[in-house]
Order: C-alpha cells, then sequence, then structure tokens
C-alpha cells in the first residue's frame, strides 16, 4: 500500500492526522519519509504533490548552516574556545554531563542570543 500523503513510497506506518484542507480526517497510513513532518509539509506535499525526501535534504542544509555557524562562533567569537570543545567532546561521550541540549534549534537559538547580547 502507497503512502496517504505522498503516494509515491510504501506505506509503514500507522498515523492519525487532521487536516481538513487536505481531506484527511483521522486514521492514514504513512511512509517514512511523511511520518515526522508537520502538517504545513504534509498540505504541501499533497497540495503540489512533492516527493517527502526534497522537506529533508532542505532541513538537512538547515542544520549544516546552523552547525557551521556554531562553530565559526567558537572559533572566532567564543572566549574561551577550549572550553566550548571541550563541551561538544562532552556532547559525544558524556552527552549527561555536557549541558547541551542535543537539539541544534535551541543550542543554535543559545549562540545567538549570547552574541546578540554581547553586541549590545
Ligand atoms: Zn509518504
Amino acid at each position: 500500500m502507497k503512502c496517504n500523503i505522498c503516494r509515491k513510497h510504501k506505506a509503514v506506518i500507522n498515523d492519525y492526522r487532521f487536516i481538513d484542507s487536505c481531506g484527511l480526517q483521522g486514521k492514514i497510513v504513512t511512509c517514512e519519509w511523511c511520518r515526522d513532518l508537520n502538517d504545513v509539509a504534509v498540505s504541501e506535499i499533497i497540495r503540489d504533490e512533492l516527493d517527502p525526501k526534497t522537506f529533508y535534504s532542505a532541513k538537512n542544509k538547515e542544520i549544516q548552516d546552523k552547525i557551521s555557524k556554531i562553530a565559526d562562533w567558537i572559533i572566532n567569537e567564543s572566549n574561551s574556545s577550549a572550553d566550548e570543545v571541550e563541551h561538544l567532546l562532552y556532547a559525544l561521550y558524556e552527552s549527561k554531563m555536557s549541558g547541551l541540549s542535543g537539539n541544534i534549534n535551541d543550542d543554535y537559538n543559545d549562540v545567538l542570543d549570547i552574541m546578540y547580547n554581547r553586541e549590545k
């Protein structure tokens, strides 16, 4: 059976979606690509007959941009780059001790906050 959202990939997961504009009113089956997308992305896929994989490459690009900005910050702006690198190593090996959220958006926003406050 094909995914009820993209109609391109094999459906592998039972899901619930309530998106009136797309005629989704409850139980559906989705592919592994559509399962984690939000309702806005799902609406776009249905309306424009997009492949859900395109959303992941856009998302990957966004994450790459954020990671490279955080790296720039550590190298060029941070008061103590060594501490920041230590932090990241903790995140790799002892994630609970690192104090980092593990969520790129949270950590990226923290970096933006720090940069912004310094410029004031
Ligand atoms: Zn799908």
